[in-house]
């Protein structure tokens, strides 16, 4: 899996701490900018408070985008369940999946028989996809209109690139739910990849975020589900 920051918002502190400033200030937000008067310091200290207390709004003014590849397209389909959020994936219409890449569980990785298993399925989907390719184009289908269709046979494991935007109060909530050890083990992994590239960026931020328990102090998954890091509520 590989997670890179494209880009994120500049001057993110002081956008977060003017944002919040124009709540309660008569003085105009882009005058408050240039005001050097407040060291980035003070800024920061203001904005852990913010962040701390919960009001979380001003937050959704700084964004991060993250260009995202060797992941299974079963981790993709959790991910764009984040509506707060904006997409642009490897599409299986434009790109043909000659030799598509996959993703193996860790589980079946470390079981040979599985392993084995695993992959001779993913064999089998390859040669048929390639074959429906062929037998579409008998038909005079070919390019974008034949992918559309082979790609129906491929698997959930099928690797994708994609790339994400979130802004800090999402990406707040997306650690919550998918830090949690209750999440799948791969969008969890996706996720403390992205929050320790979140930390070292934006510290004031997220230096505290992460699953809801590191927050809450206590678990609320339940007992059944529940890693233990954290009493039950
Ligand atoms: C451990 C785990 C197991 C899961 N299992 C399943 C499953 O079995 N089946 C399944 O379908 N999904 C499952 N999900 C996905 C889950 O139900 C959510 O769809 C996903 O986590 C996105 O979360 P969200 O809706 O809170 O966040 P986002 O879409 O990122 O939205 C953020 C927040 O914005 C607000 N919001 C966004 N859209 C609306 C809206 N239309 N109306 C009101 N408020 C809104 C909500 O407060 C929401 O929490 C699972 C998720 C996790 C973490």
């Amino acid at each position: 899996m590989n997670v890179k920051l494209l880009e994120m918002s500049q001057n993110a502190i002081t956008v977060i701490y003017v944002a919040c400033r124009q709540c309660y200030s008569e003085k105009f937000a882009g005058d408050v900018f240039l005001d050097s008067a407040i060291s980035l310091a003070k800024q920061e200290e203001f904005v852990k408070k913010i962040v701390s207390s919960g009001h979380q709004s001003p937050l959704e003014h700084v964004k991060f985008t993250f260009a995202i590849q060797g992941v299974s397209r079963a981790l993709t389909h959790q991910l764009v369940r984040h509506r707060i959020a904006s997409f642009s994936q490897q599409s299986q219409r434009y790109v043909k999946e000659k030799d598509f890449d996959y993703i193996i569980p860790p589980a079946i990785e470390k079981n040979l028989e599985a392993k084995n298993e695993f992959e001779k399925l993913m064999v089998v989907i390859q040669q048929s996809y390639t074959k429906l390719l062929e037998l579409l184009g008998q038909d005079n289908i070919s390019g974008e209109m034949a992918n559309q269709d082979a790609r129906f046979t491929l698997p959930q494991a099928a690797e994708t690139k994609i790339v994400v935007s979130m802004n800090c109060r999402e990406l707040l909530h997306f650690f919550q739910h998918r830090c949690c050890s209750r999440a799948q083990w791969e969008i969890r992994q996706l996720a403390n990849k992205m929050l320790e590239i979140c930390v070292e960026k934006l510290p004031a931020v997220f230096a505290e975020a992460g699953a809801k328990c590191e927050a809450l102090g206590y678990c609320p998954e339940g007992e059944k589900f529940s890693c233990k890091k954290y009493p039950l509520k």
